[in-house]
């Protein structure tokens, strides 16, 4: 990496060797037009009239819901892979019209193609028992066996048809509090400027309050940490009643489709224990102390008489300069993986090397972040903005994660269960990251370097695991609540929420009473019982890493095995198989007893 700053390309500039080979997919943006008016047909509506003349006949017999199921996977399939084409370009260059026009375009052909089918469930939740049992029997659907059982799975949940209809139209108005505060986070909240050490204001916003609260300058972390969280303060009655108006809807549904409880009815759908759940939260607060103790060493280095929450992001270790031009990157995320085994290694190496997978630098109008993304019949592509950080390093680490474990999916799996589940989303991905610290703690590292790099690792585990386990037991008791009919009022939510971080970060920490409100600022809390899966993500790499470095050749088979899955089966049993019970407390606590460890180490570097 150049220390000259270079100006940022037009797409048009860019060489081809920097971009994604997406051509592979589409030669053209006409060859992908001319796929796309064979397969969607804009001129005529419904757009597959094929799918409504098997409407009323799914009970036929298990030759017709085959060939339903056939006909279905294969659109879908087809339909992926123009919608990929399209988003993928449109991300290139998200002002270039022809493009932007075609994602949009395949998005409502998309959506159109849901609608088309939304009888088909319903219809074949509908079926008598005798036929549903004599399908699951049927050799003629053995592909679509375990499909099947899925849907077959939501019966006690399902209502009669009218009622399902009534509540898809209740849906957008039962979306607003996420609309409404999304609008008001992003858009009509402004912030009063923070002052820095040298007395001078610095405009706060989303993106810029993290940065500051790693800054040095410990004025501008307060300054920063007061500015957000008092404009926060002073919407409170708004936001609790909009956070609010979101559980009463988890609420409503619960009652309405008589699942047990607000947790049940978000986890049944992605076919997961209520107990791994609990376990998770069970088992992280008897192991609070670990935290707590990271929370004095923290305090320690820092020289800080009083370590107030402002303090706790700002990393330990300074000016630690790790560089990287995107092919020195490149090398050293295939050399991670060899753990993994030379096949695994080569596919990635050609994959980044050859086949060119990775869309690598910023240009102009690019969408900005980076993401792993692919369909069926094509690669599994990486979208980069390459800048050469040891940020950089380890985001290329963590989608190369995704992309192989798409392409082990993908290969070895009929289209129908070709994807991962969400619940499984971040495994592969993490466990990649794990490999890629572990190869780089085996380089000649001077102390400092290895301090900034156990620094860093800490701080994601504390990130990705301590602080969304509290975000779900705060996800969790407020549902609860809700479901008690016990009021959430501001005043009563700030409460509890303040108990949780006085139990999480421990006495060490000056739990300042600006944290009282954070929970009115995290989007997340909008989602349903989603922020537990980081965490339980994370556990599960770590577990499966560990496996694969103790156990060798036997461990790495069962893990291959298990990115070679998609969704084949239910998502805990895939994990179990490759030996991970996340039922169980000993993934989690394998988790913190590697913090404890790092911290450790961190502590006698310092
Ligand atoms: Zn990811």
């Amino acid at each position: 990496m150049t220390e000259v700053a270079e100006a940022i390309k037009e797409r048009e500039e860019v060489p081809d060797s920097d971009k994604w080979n997406v051509e592979a997919l589409f030669p053209t943006l006409s060859a992908w037009e001319e796929d796309m008016h064979s397969i969607c047909r804009p001129d005529q509506k419904p757009h597959w009239p094929e799918l409504a003349a098997f409407r009323g006949n799914l009970g036929e017999g298990a030759q017709t819901l085959n060939e339903f199921f056939t006909l279905t996977f294969d659109l879908e399939r087809k339909l992926s892979k123009l919608f990929t084409y399209a988003h993928m370009r449109h991300d290139e260059d998200l002002a270039e019209e022809e493009h932007k026009k075609a994602h949009s375009l395949i998005s409502i052909y998309y959506h159109d193609f849901g609608q088309e089918l939304s009888w088909a469930e319903p219809e074949i939740l509908a079926l008598p028992d005798e036929t549903i049992q004599s399908y699951l029997k049927d050799p003629l659907l053995k592909d679509y066996h375990f499909h099947l059982e899925q849907i077959i799975r939501l019966k006690p949940h399902v209502l009669s048809s009218d009622k399902e209809e009534l509540l898809a139209m209740a849906g957008k108005a039962l979306g607003t509090p996420v609309v409404a505060f999304s609008a008001l986070n992003n858009a009509d909240l402004k912030f009063p400027p923070a002052i820095d050490k040298e007395g001078n204001p610095q405009e706060v916003t989303h993106g810029k309050y993290s940065r500051y609260l790693r800054t040095q300058d410990r004025e501008l972390r307060q300054s920063a940490f007061q500015s957000l969280h008092n404009t926060f303060l002073g919407f409170e009655n708004s936001i609790c009643e909009l956070f609010n108006g979101h559980i009463q809807k988890h609420v409503f549904n619960v009652r309405v489709s008589e699942h047990k409880s607000c947790l049940d009815a978000a986890l049944f759908p992605n076919q997961i224990d209520t107990q791994v759940y609990s376990n998770l939260i069970e088992t992280v607060r008897e192991n609070l102390p670990v935290l707590h103790r990271y929370m004095g060493v923290r305090k320690k280095a820092l020289g800080v008489d009083t370590l107030h929450l402002y303090d706790v992001y700002v990393p330990l270790v300074e000016n630690v300069d790790f560089k990287y031009d995107y092919e020195t990157a490149e090398s050293m995320v295939v050399e991670s993986v060899a753990p993994l085994g030379i096949e695994y290694q080569q596919i990635l190496n050609n994959g980044l090397k050859t086949h060119r997978w990775v869309d690598r630098y910023e240009n102009m109008r690019k969408r900005s972040g980076a993401y792993s993304t692919g369909c069926y019949d094509g690669m599994p592509y990486i979208l980069m903005n390459f800048q050469g950080t040891f940020n950089d390093l380890m985001t290329l680490a963590h989608e190369a994660g995704h992309s192989m474990h798409s392409h082990f999916s993908h290969t070895n799996q009929p289209y129908q269960y070709s994807s991962y589940p969400i619940f499984l989303a971040e495994v592969a991905s993490t466990f990649n990251e794990e490999l890629m610290f572990h190869h780089l703690m085996q380089q000649d590292l001077t102390n400092e370097q290895k301090a900034f790099l156990i620094n860093q690792k800490i701080e994601d585990i504390r990130a990705t695991f301590f602080r969304q386990t509290m975000f779900a037991e705060f996800e969790l008791m407020m549902h609860q609540f809700a479901e008690k009919d016990i009021p959430l009022t501001p005043g009563f939510i700030k409460q509890q929420y303040r108990k949780l971080n006085l139990d999480y970060f421990g006495p060490e920490v000056e739990i300042d009473s600006e944290i009282d409100i954070e929970w009115a600022r995290i989007p997340h809390f909008y989602n349903n019982f989603y922020v537990y899966q980081y965490a339980t993500g994370i556990s599960a790499a770590h577990a499966l890493f560990e496996r694969v470095m103790q156990e060798g050749e036997s461990a790495c088979s069962a893990y291959l095995k298990f990115l070679s899955s998609g969704n084949s089966n239910y998502p805990l049993d895939l994990l179990e198989q490759a030996g991970v019970n996340m039922r169980q407390k000993h993934p989690i606590e394998a988790t913190i007893k590697q913090f404890d460890h790092l911290v450790g180490q961190l502590s006698q570097l310092l």
